[in-house]
């Protein structure tokens, strides 16, 4: 079976991509799919949040990109119910490393496809706050763009940007890269200008924004310093259920197609 491969992206740091990917994860881990979560940001957030210390790791996402160590003696399994391809910060040294590597921004795409015998389902990426080497080589190995968003006025500006990015890499490099959505974060209905973003969103990009809003929630902002991701620290808060029913409204659009 082959796995559909998506990417958390946007260049802006502190945005919510990291805990997007890592809640997602774990709600379509609950809904009974094989994920694998790829850590591809040397700050290593997504290794934490899932309860892996990134000071003690032997082998990580760096050696499988520069082609030192396979896939599989990277790959952990987490209590979560997915597995991770864990980072930390060995991997900003990968980014000047792999500018001389033939194939540089294909080297993820590469470790994806010789892991095929592992049957993931859905493969979640969560990139850098950078357009940098690392996160190419998380949009060439992708179907699927996920866009995580704050409405503010800064962040549209940001989005054409990257909107361009993803167009330039489609053209270039992968063709069959495809923005899923965008999905709206740290939603706080009371700003009226979150409000007036949240409808411009809708207005250009349509069908594209997730109906599921992710709101503001202390209860999010606490799981990552026990080691959990929010669904599973604490399920019943707002935060929580709001990644649930993303992960449901992510399924099925991919059953859609
Ligand atoms: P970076 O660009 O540095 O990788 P990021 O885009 O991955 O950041 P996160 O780390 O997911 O962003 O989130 C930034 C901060 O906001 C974190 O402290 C996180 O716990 C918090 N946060 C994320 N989503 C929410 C939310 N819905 N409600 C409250 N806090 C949140
Ligand atoms: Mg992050």
């Amino acid at each position: 079976m082959k796995a559909w491969i998506f990417v958390v992206v946007n260049q802006k740091g502190g945005v919510g991509k990291t805990t997007t990917a890592v809640n997602t994860a774990a709600a379509l881990a609950r809904a009974g799919k094989r994920v694998l979560l790829i850590d591809l940001d040397p700050q290593g957030n997504a290794t934490m949040g899932c309860g892996i210390d990134k000071r003690n790791l032997s082998r990580s996402v760096y050696q499988m990109l520069l082609g030192l160590e396979p896939p599989h003696a990277v790959r952990l399994s987490t209590e979560f119910g997915f597995d991770l391809l864990p980072a930390n910060r060995d991997l900003a040294a990968a980014e000047l490393e792999l500018v001389d590597l033939s194939d540089r921004e294909q080297r993820l795409k590469h470790a994806i496809a010789s892991m095929a015998d592992c049957h993931d389902e859905v493969i979640l990426i969560d990139s850098p706050p950078s357009l940098s080497m690392l996160t190419l080589n998380g949009l060439c190995a992708a179907n699927g763009v996920i866009i995580p968003m704050q409405c503010e006025y800064y962040a549209l500006e940001g989005l054409s940007d990257l909107v361009n990015t993803i167009r330039k890499v489609q053209t270039n490099f992968n063709p069959d890269l495809n923005m899923l959505g965008l999905l709206r974060v740290m939603f706080d209905a009371r700003i009226t200008l979150a409000q007036q973003v949240s409808d411009q969103l809708a207005e250009h990009f349509a069908e594209k924004v997730f109906e599921t809003v992710i709101p503001r929630n202390v209860r999010l902002a606490e799981a990552p310093s026990h080691g959990m991701p929010g669904l599973v620290f604490d399920p019943s808060s707002r935060g929580a259920k709001a990644y649930a029913s993303f992960g449901a409204e992510f399924l099925a659009r991919l059953a859609k197609g």
